[in-house]
């Protein structure tokens, strides 16, 4: 993967090079898979597992970026948005002249599935609530909640770094048809019936909660742009998070686009813009 830099207002484009730079948008009506991770489609070229990626995109206020691909997956790293975002970091993040646009939810769009639930609310910041339901002895032992506020809290120093995770079990069922057959834990948290196994133990106290923040911020950046909005799920996954953004897309009347200058940041306007670095 190798990530250039984009002009002003192109968003975010995947680039397979090993498919004579066959472009991939990244937009929520190209998803065509959330089986485990997200995958857009377009024109029949592929991408998949675009959500941390995007996470940690949205996470520094990257909104251009052109990036290429050689096959069809970006990287897994270290099954969290951190490597992205220090790769990024390393090498620097231009400012660029359009004042930057968000999405303003101006009404309350909520998506079910069975027991699961997600919804957006008008926020004047960011905010995201997540609820995990797992009744599993070592889910039981961490937190199962949390609500961040992205005017109080970082994304690079409170998310990104939550990892992907899962019961060894279930990643043994998925090798057997053919998913996950990378998934290590170099790559993520493995548990088992009474313990995580990763020696190094968890990153943050409520890392699975964090981590399906950390996806739902990938998955939702898909509208292009950032929000402002509360972001409230309970068991939401890949698949619900990219209903909730097509069901908004669909509503237009629920929300608008405005753009934010510098100035109105500086100066405390009433709209909090989340600064979420
Ligand atoms: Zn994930």
């Amino acid at each position: 993967m190798t990530l250039r830099p984009a002009k002003e207002n192109a968003g975010i484009t995947f680039v397979r090079t090993d498919l004579h730079g066959a472009k991939v948008h990244a937009r929520a009506g190209s998803v065509c898979d959330t089986t485990l991770s997200t995958t857009l489609s377009e024109n029949g070229v592929k991408v998949a597992t675009v959500e941390h990626l995007l996470s940690a995109l949205w996470g520094l206020g990257i909104d251009n970026l052109i990036v290429e691909l050689s096959g069809e997956e970006v990287p897994i790293m270290d099954g969290s948005a951190a490597p992205f975002v220090d790769l990024i970091r390393s090498v620097g993040i231009a400012e660029q002249k359009a004042l930057r646009a968000f999405i303003r939810i101006k009404r309350e769009i909520e998506v079910r599935q069975g027991d699961a639930v997600a919804t957006l609310k008008p926020y004047a910041g960011f905010k995201t609530r997540y609820t995990f339901v797992a009744d599993h002895p070592v889910y039981n032992r961490y937190p199962k909640e949390a609500e961040l506020d992205f005017a109080d809290v970082s994304y690079v120093n409170d998310v990104s770094k939550a990892r992907s995770f899962g019961l060894i079990r279930d990643l043994a069922q998925a090798r057997a048809i053919n998913r996950c057959l990378g998934s290590s834990l170099e790559n993520a948290v493995g548990i088992d019936d009474v313990k995580v196994v990763n020696e190094e133990g968890l990153r943050y106290e409520d890392e699975f909660v964090k981590h399906k923040v950390l996806d739902a911020i990938g998955d939702l950046y898909l509208l292009g742009r950032p929000m402002l909005a509360e972001f409230y799920g309970c068991m939401s996954g890949h698949t619900l998070n990219n209903k909730l953004a097509q069901a908004l897309l669909r509503c237009q009347d629920a929300w608008d686009v405005i753009t934010v200058d510098h100035g109105a940041e500086m100066s405390g306007s009433p709209v909090r813009v989340p600064s979420i670095v």
